[in-house]
């Protein structure tokens, strides 16, 4: 297989962890004889120092031409102290998910059975736990109408959704629970909010056309506190933004540290895969990120964007087996991890690529 990858390290962590994204994914082109090529560019603080623009026209060219996007984080401390600065990188990362159309992010919560004790909940009440998120980006609170009264006494965001928005990610939600436990949990509030109802009526009928999928709806409220009380119970889950944005970093707790978790962000086009943590100011340049989010975000892109399910598998069996083997970075150790088994970012990189080897 041809394809066409586009690495955008962006800033911090990020030009740390892609490095060895990159490199499994060059192990896989090898191992199963597919042709990647790879491309870079720049996005984020990285590029307003160099162009003055956090997504340069060149970035977003190269971006469309790419059959896959391998992202690191964006983020300086120097635009967090300053929340009035008028150019700031996260401008390009909400520039390049609108202009590639992506409509809805997926997130697993893959829980890794020697890491069980990284989550602040008991490990007999995660262990099996194999959640997949789909969160929809384009509409909600997000998009709709913003309005503040001049004595400041009032303010109103509108929360509307089409039906095609609904339905296309519904889709999404559907075929992905075929290929998996074949359950999907709809979250909602239709009790109080009439898009949820909009909501709820649409994946019903999209329900119907997956006979062989079962179907729960769950009001958010619900789905917050079973997220915790009993995981293993979701395949699925399927919801709207706000609850999906809220939601899916509860969930990231489940997993214990950010440095784990992979995310995919996908439309009609070219899909972005990226680690759901940021550029990690407090550990940057110091060899010390954890680089397995951002080499599973590549057993996704493989998965997702390709449809290559056994070399996705080959990819996250690799992570599986160099934590079996007790190698952990300094965010995913614990008081009995030997200190020689604490790796830095490159370290623990290489030990992927030698078991992917295997
Ligand atoms: P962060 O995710 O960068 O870091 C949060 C904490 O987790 C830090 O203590 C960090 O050291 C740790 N951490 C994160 N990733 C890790 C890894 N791979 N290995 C080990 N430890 C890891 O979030 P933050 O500190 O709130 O934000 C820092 C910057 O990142 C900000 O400028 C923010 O705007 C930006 N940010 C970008 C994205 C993105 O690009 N998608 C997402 C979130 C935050």
């Amino acid at each position: 297989m041809k394809k066409n990858i586009l690495i955008i390290p962006g800033d911090g962590i990020g030009q740390e962890v892609t490095v060895w994204g990159k490199q499994v994914l060059a192990s896989i082109a090898a191992q199963f004889n597919h042709e990647f090529s790879f491309q870079e560019a720049i996005m984020g603080h990285t590029a307003i120092e160099a162009t003055g623009n956090p997504l340069p026209d060149e970035t977003l060219v190269k971006a469309k031409a790419s059959d896959a996007i391998l992202f690191g984080a964006i983020g300086h401390q120097k635009y967090d102290n300053d929340p009035s600065a008028k150019v700031r990188p996260e401008q390009g990362l909400l520039k390049i998910r609108k202009e590639l159309g992506l409509y809805a992010n997926l997130r697993p919560i893959l829980l890794f059975d020697e890491l069980l004790d990284a989550s602040s909940l008991k490990p007999e009440v995660l262990r099996g736990t194999d959640i997949l998120f789909f969160r929809e980006l384009t509409g909600d609170v997000y998009f709709g109408e913003k309005k503040r009264n001049e004595q400041n006494t009032f303010a109103s965001d509108l929360m509307n959704y089409n039906r095609y928005e609904v339905e296309r990610i519904a889709r999404k939600a559907y075929e992905a629970a075929r290929t998996r436990g074949k359950k999907v949990c709809s979250v909602d509030k239709a009790n109080v909010l009439e898009t949820s109802r909009l909501w709820r009526e649409v994946v019903q009928e999209i329900a119907a056309q997956y006979p062989d999928v079962e179907t729960e709806h769950m009001f958010i409220d619900n789905a917050a506190m079973q997220l915790v009380k009993n995981p293993k119970k979701f395949d699925v889950v399927l919801t709207a933004n706000l609850f999906g944005d809220i939601l899916t970093d509860e969930a990231s707790q489940i997993a214990g540290s950010m440095g784990m978790l992979a995310s995919a962000s996908i439309g009609d086009g070219t899909g972005f895969f990226e680690p759901i943590h940021g550029s990690a100011h407090d550990i940057a340049g110091q060899d010390k990120a954890n680089p397995l989010a951002s080499i599973l975000s590549v057993a996704l892109m493989l998965d997702i964007a390709f449809g290559l399910q056994e070399e996705a598998r080959v990819v996250t069996n690799a992570v599986a087996a160099t934590l079996k083997s007790g190698w952990r970075t300094g965010d995913i150790a614990n008081a009995e991890t030997r200190p020689e088994n604490i790796l830095g970012t490159n370290a623990m990189g290489a030990k992927v690529l030698e078991l992917l080897k295997k």
